[in-house]
């Protein structure tokens, strides 16, 4: 990939980072299982000498990440999380965290139980409300942790307006970008200093291997976060990685079909009597519709839809279904589904959630790449629990 002009997304998912085996010609980048490095004098390595430090399958998948997100320097860790946690270790005791107040559950519970206690503050604020965004920081505001679309709500906030703010402060921004992937939207470009993944979602995209990546262009910030993974060692194995590699080759395949299907169930749930509101950043009728479209390609994967329907009749119907499949997690290519407020969103206290708009309703879909009609078929039988 040398040409004069930069290569197009599909091109690089299938080729950055990855070169043939230059010994045996194999195409696909082998699977290290090695831990150590013979070297040929002492310190004298060919680039390697212990698989925590660095491993060539991690690299080429390192490399192929950053190139998707158009990023200079990519780092794999063994889940979003472990991902996440990095960044936060940017931070000293008495630094204060601006963050959305419909994050992933899981990052909440880091903030809360686990960092307060090191005299980390956080204020969670909604993101969209960029006047309520403003009036959160403080002197000590060190970092702002952004997701766009939200986890369940699919708020999207104004990526670019947030890092521009950021940067005028000199405040670190972390965007996860999670739900919407580097094909649809590339926070780096916007402005944004680091670009969060689980790449246990759609880049991983097939539910059989759990990931995370951090993305940045700044080399300074770039080595601090790279000290940081190899002193604590959240790093993920060759193998994790030549999954998570496999994944992102079809990316922007995936991402289209998901998309299509993600639009057509909820154009046809906002028409079904029993549904009280769609979440979709894809329909004209979503609040952030606007700036969801300005700055993604297409709506995304996800649904979140509000039942007319008491809590249990909503476990109910999560219960239903043939084609979806009850369970956590999403992006990968088989449709699931999710009660929030028992399942992914338990761990936020009920008073906490119904605050930020999350009802205990509300069902979660993550929409894989089936055939659309047999997903609006499954949703039709599902509902029909309600009549
Ligand atoms: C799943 C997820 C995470 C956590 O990633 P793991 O791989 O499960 O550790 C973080 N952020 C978002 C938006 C997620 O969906």
């Amino acid at each position: 990939m040398n040409s004069e002009r930069p290569a197009g997304f599909g091109t690089r998912a299938i080729h950055a980072g990855q070169q043939p085996d230059p010994t045996t010609g194999a195409i696909m980048t082998p699977v290290f299982l090695t831990s150590t490095y013979v070297q040929e004098a002492p310190a004298k390595t060919k680039g390697y000498d212990y698989s925590r430090s660095h491993n060539p399958t991690r690299t080429a998948l390192e490399q192929n990440l950053a190139a998707l997100e158009g990023g200079r320097f990519g780092l794999g860790f063994a889940s979003g999380m472990a991902a996440i946690h990095c960044v936060l270790n940017l931070l000293r005791s008495g630094d204060h965290v601006i963050a959305g107040n419909d994050l992933y559950g899981g990052t909440y519970r880091l903030l809360r139980t686990l960092y307060d206690k090191f005299g980390l503050t956080t204020t969670f604020v909604d993101l969209t409300d960029l006047q309520q965004f403003e009036g959160a920081f403080r002197p000590n505001t060190k970092l702002v942790m952004l997701e766009t679309p939200t986890n369940p709500l699919l708020r999207c906030c104004d990526l670019g307006a947030i890092a521009q703010i950021c940067r005028r402060r000199s405040v670190l921004s972390m965007a996860d970008n999670t739900f919407a992937t580097p094909f649809l939207q590339n926070p780096l470009a916007l402005g944004c200093d680091i670009v969060a993944h689980s790449t246990t979602k759609y880049l991983g995209g097939h539910s059989d291997v759990v990931g995370g990546a951090l993305v940045s262009n700044d080399e300074a910030l770039h080595k601090q976060l790279m000290h940081f993974q190899n002193s604590c060692g959240g790093t993920p194995g060759p193998m994790d990685c030549f999954l998570v590699l496999r994944g992102t080759k079809t990316l922007h395949v995936r991402m289209q079909r998901h998309c299509e299907n993600a639009l057509a169930v909820a154009q046809w749930l906002a028409q079904h009597p029993r549904v009280a509101r769609v979440h979709y950043p894809g329909l004209p009728s979503h609040p952030n519709h606007a700036i969801a479209m300005r700055q993604m390609r297409a709506g995304g994967g996800m649904v979140s839809v509000e039942l007319k329907a008491t809590v249990e009749q909503a476990k109910q119907v999560c219960s239903s279904f043939g084609v979806f499949s009850l369970a956590e997690s999403l992006g990968g290519v088989e449709s699931l589904v999710d009660h929030p407020a028992s399942m992914t969103h338990a761990s936020i206290p009920a008073e906490e959630r119904r605050r930020s708009g999350l009802e205990d309703g509300l069902i979660r879909l993550s929409v894989g790449i089936e055939d659309e009609a047999d997903l609006i078929a499954d949703l039709d039988r599902a509902l029909q629990r309600l009549r």
